[in-house]
């Protein structure tokens, strides 16, 4: 199968309301050429320098998504051009990240990334910290910041009862919040859950966007 074949797969099964991130980290941007010739126009990449060279290189028109841990002092690379950030997971990055976008006089589309995952090694928001995050009154000064939604990532396991239930907090927190905070917000609406292993699942729970990498350009090579 090549990456045409694989992403007509994926869209052939995927319900109108959601939307594909095609992840395309550590591989060459002919590959990323490759999906976009397809239609494809959301990427997903986790480094910024990496997400930087082929934003320079690709069409304009493609939407980067940065889904990896964001370290402050990189923000300022991709501030310009990053089209959502689904993983905003400290009340200080998120203050970093408005005020780089208000310097560059934009407002910044972000997920709050919860940790949903038995694993320790995955960032993110507690469910207790993100209600605390939200009932405080900080988050709205933040004018550069536009909270979309929020992001999570499910155990890596064959245990499809856990990640099923682990999916389903998390959509059970978004329903909260859309309901406590962003009752009035029309851009409240992303809940961004669901990869390569688990995303049928993730879409049975509600996800809004997925997140799908091996899929699509199989299995990447670190070097
Ligand atoms: C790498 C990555 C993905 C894609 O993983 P696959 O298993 O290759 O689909 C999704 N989300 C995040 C946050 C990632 O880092």
């Amino acid at each position: 199968m090549n990456i045409a074949d694989n992403l007509k797969k994926i869209n052939q099964e995927l319900p109108d309301n959601v939307k594909l991130v095609a992840v395309s980290k550590f591989h060459p941007a002919e590959a990323v050429k490759e999906a976009y010739d397809q239609g494809q126009r959301i990427f997903g990449e986790n480094h910024v320098q990496e997400m930087s060279a082929k934003q320079e290189l690709l069409p304009k028109d493609i939407q980067w998504h940065f889904i990896g841990h964001l370290q402050k002092n990189k923000i300022k690379y991709m501030i310009s051009y990053v089209s959502m950030i689904h993983s905003i997971d400290s009340f200080d990055l998120m203050k970093e990240v408005n005020k780089q976008a208000a310097k560059v006089g934009r407002t910044v589309n972000c997920l709050l990334q919860i940790h949903i995952a038995s694993e320790e090694t995955k960032f993110g928001f507690s469910i207790d910290e993100c209600r605390k995050l939200l009932a405080g009154e900080e988050w709205k000064e933040m004018k550069n910041v536009n909270i979309c939604g929020l992001m999570g990532m499910a155990t890596n396991t064959d245990n499809t009862d856990q990640v099923k239930k682990e999916f389903t907090s998390l959509s059970d927190l978004f329903k909260e919040a859309k309901d406590s905070w962003f009752a009035n917000s029309v851009d409240f609406k992303e809940l961004s859950m669901g990869m390569s292993q688990d995303y049928p699942i993730a879409i049975a729970a509600g996800s809004t966007m997925i997140r799908v990498g091996t899929r699509i350009f199989g299995n990447r090579i670190y070097k």
